[in-house]
């Protein structure tokens, strides 16, 4: 092994989501920022493993959790490259709840016409994931829960724009707060201040050891 893997051992995965949902996973039109990855893994981490008993497939299971999660806002890709910003995002079919109720009875019934056996754990991960996702949405964001009776998007708490830069109006407003708390809350249970004092503890054995290493050599 080399020194800097040494240093550095491999992420688990449920790390890397949790980086990746901190720094890199954000509803960018009047939503949640950073909370929607830790969220799915608070619950994946309590469904998995009832839903799906057994290391491997309650492993298999957490990943469809997570990654449904962050799923609707795979039309943010939209967003950006096709539409030119031009519709609020939560408006497209993949923010609507009816939508994904539809999509699953759909997938249900095929399978059910093909004779083949439903996977009803994988079904179950993918549909809390997602209406976790609208959940955490409806807090700042707006969701229409009741589409197609009513096209309206339903909102908890109305952020008022303070502020030039959008992005502040959600930071510096109270409701942050929950985010920050679920980040917390999940980083915790990901164990990841005991995987950084781990890693400071190991850097600074390996920088004793190239110290000693250099005195010896100039001795
Ligand atoms: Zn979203």
């Amino acid at each position: 092994m080399s020194g800097a893997a040494a240093r550095w051992p491999a992420p688990k995965p449920a790390e890397i989501a949790f980086a990746w949902g901190c720094f890199a996973q954000f509803d960018r039109e009047r939503a949640m920022f950073i909370a929607h990855l830790p969220a799915g893994y608070l619950m994946a981490r309590r469904l998995a493993p009832r839903l799906a008993p057994g290391a491997s497939p309650s492993r298999r299971l957490l990943a469809v959790c997570l990654a449904a999660a962050v799923l609707p806002d795979i039309d943010l890709l939209y967003f950006y490259l096709v539409d030119g910003r031009q519709t609020l995002h939560h408006d497209y079919w993949t923010h609507i709840p009816a939508f994904w109720l539809l999509a699953t009875g759909t997938a249900i019934a095929l399978f059910r016409i093909a004779r083949a056996p439903v996977p009803w754990p994988a079904v179950a991960g993918l549909l809390a994931g997602v209406f976790l996702h609208l959940a955490l949405d409806t807090v700042t964001g707006g969701i229409a829960w009741l589409y197609p009776y009513d096209t309206g998007r339903i909102v908890l708490i109305d952020v008022p724009a303070r502020f030039g830069w959008w992005v502040w109006n959600f930071v510096l407003h109270w409701s942050f707060a929950l985010e920050i708390a679920i980040l917390v809350w999940a980083a915790s249970e990901a164990g990841l201040p005991r995987r950084m004092r781990e890693l400071r503890r190991r850097s600074a054995a390996a920088m004793l050891r190239r110290r000693a290493l250099r005195q010896e050599r100039a001795e």
